[in-house]
């Protein structure tokens, strides 16, 4: 029987970019007719008749086509794990954009990657990319915080532009975290990884439908479900204001003692005041410690991983 691999491919107001990726992806995988292929589109209630052109195909030459949609514009992530859920018996799955940005004909290349034993093949915009200076500083900011505070090293450039195996996918169906970064988890997962660096295409039509604010939503679901930032960055400045301060306690007490300097009471009670700031945040600290461990404990992302297993 062939190995079954399935194109997930999200899309979002995407009705004139249907037809070109699926002719680009055919021409690529009439040459790799080992395999079956599906196209699993998870349309995330688009506004204009990206449905409409979707649901009317059937077949595409030698495409299978699936196609979900979803009853609200939920965002991309969900429309990624969506396709996950509902491909899981293929051997492996494919993730990309609807716009072309992620180039079809690069298929083969992380096909023989994985055949040859590669499990988790993600693709990297290459830094020759033309991204628009804002979108390039704002992703190397996300990339430096993430890599720093986070527990996990995410490759800078990383795309949702992937192939990963039906082990990955099984085991990403294992995580119960409603909150999710597709790429942070499956980098998470491991197996054996490498990656393809690719120049992104400029989208072919329409619109990025990523807004600022959408992004931003996107980096700060990372930070907060990979590492404790924003209340580690409290605890950390309650930490300092509370050695601050003792040391200017201290100097202020040793020098009224011998003498040589004068303070009011409300220079004293500013001190005080600063000293209770201190105390506050440093506290933000520690509950940070705590809400870590409810936050393991919630999220309940399993302790490990198992990828290969010999029993003689
Ligand atoms: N997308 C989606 N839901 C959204 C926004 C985008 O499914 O709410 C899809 C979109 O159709 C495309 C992919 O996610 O296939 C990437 O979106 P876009 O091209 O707007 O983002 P960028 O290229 O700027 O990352
Ligand atoms: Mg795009």
């Amino acid at each position: 029987m062939k190995k079954k691999i399935t194109i997930v491919v999200p899309a979002y107001n995407e009705s004139e970019n249907i037809l070109p990726l699926l002719d680009e992806i055919n021409a690529v995988v009439i040459n790799e007719n080992k395999y079956d292929w599906i196209v699993q589109f998870v349309d995330d209630c688009s506004t204009d008749n990206t449905w409409e052109v979707i649901s009317s195909l059937e077949k595409y030459d030698g495409i299978s086509i699936k196609a979900i949609r979803f009853s609200s514009n939920f965002g991309k992530e969900p429309a990624l794990v969506a396709g996950l859920t509902s491909s899981v018996d293929s051997d492996a799955i494919i993730f990309m954009d609807a716009d072309l940005q992620h180039p079809p004909k690069l298929i083969p290349q992380f096909l023989r990657k994985w055949e040859a034993g590669y499990k988790n093949i993600s693709g990297i915009r290459s830094s020759a990319d033309d991204y628009t200076w804002f979108k390039r500083v704002s992703s190397n900011l996300f990339y430096s915080v993430m890599n720093f505070f986070g527990d996990i090293e995410l490759p800078r450039g990383l795309t949702d532009f992937k192939l990963i195996d039906k082990n990955i996918a099984k085991e990403f169906l294992k995580f119960k975290e409603k909150t999710v970064m597709f790429r942070g988890l499956i980098e998470w997962l491991g197996f054996k990884k490498c990656y393809i660096e690719f120049v992104a295409p400029a989208r072919l039509n329409g619109e990025a439908a990523y807004s600022f604010r959408k992004l931003s939503t996107l980096a700060l679901n990372s930070f907060t479900s990979f590492s404790l930032l924003p209340l580690k960055i409290a605890g950390t400045l309650g930490a300092l204001i509370l050695i601050g301060c003792s040391l200017l306690v201290a100097y202020m007490l040793i020098t009224e003692a011998i003498g040589t300097q004068v303070f009011t009471p409300l220079a004293y009670f500013v001190v005080f005041n600063t000293f209770l700031t201190g105390t506050v945040l440093s506290s933000i600290g520690f509950i940070a410690v705590y809400i870590g461990r409810i936050h393991v404990q919630v999220v309940d992302r399993p302790l490990y991983v198992i990828s290969d297993e010999v029993e003689k």
